[in-house]
């Protein structure tokens, strides 16, 4: 049983950047407005979130580690809904399969909080404890039970990369929730709840609020929002490109190749444009890779909203006078 949820383990959680994924959504869905996430050695050794969300009592706490004790799934047709977070009740007991994991969680309405250790998916110490409103989760020593997995682990810089990448992610589509990030020790980043202009403003730097261009277009097919940054920032090297559909990251080549032709006349072909594009659809109109490490996502109506998306961008920014007049 421990080898089988050590496997199944293996499937939701890849690296300690998964780790982190899976808390801080689960955070999210627990309508925390204050989340800390804090990492050690890149988190090898050390993945902490703090949320000050709903909390669980101590029955829900224990049960959140059994398999497929998620809360969400109500119907078959959430498994295909990008609105729920996660991969349904696999999350957490998969880290316990391979990690120390230490929860403490306190609902508003109890006065104790509850305290879980476990080890190797063995229950180490469940004990009432004084504790905050919320839940603080620490993950030690990923891996620690399967050296092939961990010998599969890249670099620090690499794997603090790929943490840094799934916190981007996330905190671009949650721009009204505040998060901290501290890594060995140190306070990183700190950003205070806001808007999502400002959102990415904090990610990229203070001069990047003049280099933004709204792009806000409404369709029968769905909502397309967000930034691109004028074309003059594709020559300065740091740009990043961002697609969101329903607030989920998703890689989508054929919608890239949209913005792409839209700036084409604008830029170098060496050179990248820069964009944060949110899409808000009907669930029911995207096919969502069931897989949680997965970010592809097919639309129904794909090549419309190419169209769309590419007039859109070019509109936008001959709106803004970012094409030269002739
Ligand atoms: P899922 O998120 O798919 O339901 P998880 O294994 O990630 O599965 O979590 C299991 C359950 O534990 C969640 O459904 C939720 O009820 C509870 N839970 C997990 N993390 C938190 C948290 N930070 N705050 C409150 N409840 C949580
Ligand atoms: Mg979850």
């Amino acid at each position: 049983d421990s080898i089988a949820n050590q496997i199944a383990a293996g499937e939701v959680i890849q690296r300690p950047a998964s780790v982190v994924k899976e808390l801080i959504e689960n955070s999210l869905d627990a309508g925390a407005t204050h989340i800390i996430l804090s990492v050690k050695d890149a988190g090898r050794t050390f993945i902490q979130v703090i949320d000050n969300g709903k909390g669980m009592s101590a029955t829900d706490l224990r049960m959140a580690f059994e398999r497929h004790a998620t809360s969400k799934i109500r119907s078959a047709d959430d498994l295909f809904s990008l609105t729920t977070m996660g991969f349904r009740g696999e999350a957490l007991p998969s880290i316990a399969a391979i990690s120390h994991i230490e929860v403490k969680s306190r609902r508003e309405e109890d006065e104790l909080g509850s305290l879980l250790v476990i080890s190797g998916s063995k229950v180490e110490k469940q004990e009432m404890v004084a504790a905050a409103t919320g839940t603080s989760i620490t993950v030690k020593n990923i891996f620690f039970n399967v050296p092939a997995r961990r010998k599969f682990l890249k670099s620090n810089e690499t794997e603090r990369r790929n943490i840094f990448t799934e916190f981007e992610r996330i905190v671009l589509v949650n721009p009204d929730v505040e998060f901290t990030l501290i890594e060995n020790g140190v306070e990183t980043l700190h950003l205070p709840k806001t808007g999502l202009r400002q959102r990415i403003v904090q990610i990229e730097g203070k001069n990047t609020n003049q280099q933004l261009i709204e792009i806000n277009e409404e369709t029968t097919l769905g909502k397309i929002y967000g930034y691109i940054a004028r074309p003059e920032f594709a020559r300065k090297g740091k740009v990043n490109q961002f697609f969101f559909v329903n607030n989920r990251y998703i890689r989508h080549p054929y919608f890239h190749r949209a913005v792409t032709t839209a700036f084409e006349p604008l830029i170098a072909a060496n050179e990248k444009p820069g964009y944060y594009i949110y899409f808000q659809v009907d669930p029911d109109t995207i096919d969502v890779n069931i897989h949680p490490t997965k970010t592809e996502v097919k639309f129904e109506n794909e090549q419309a909203l190419w169209q769309i998306l590419m007039v859109t961008v070019k509109e936008s920014l001959g709106k803004f006078n970012a094409i030269p007049t002739i």
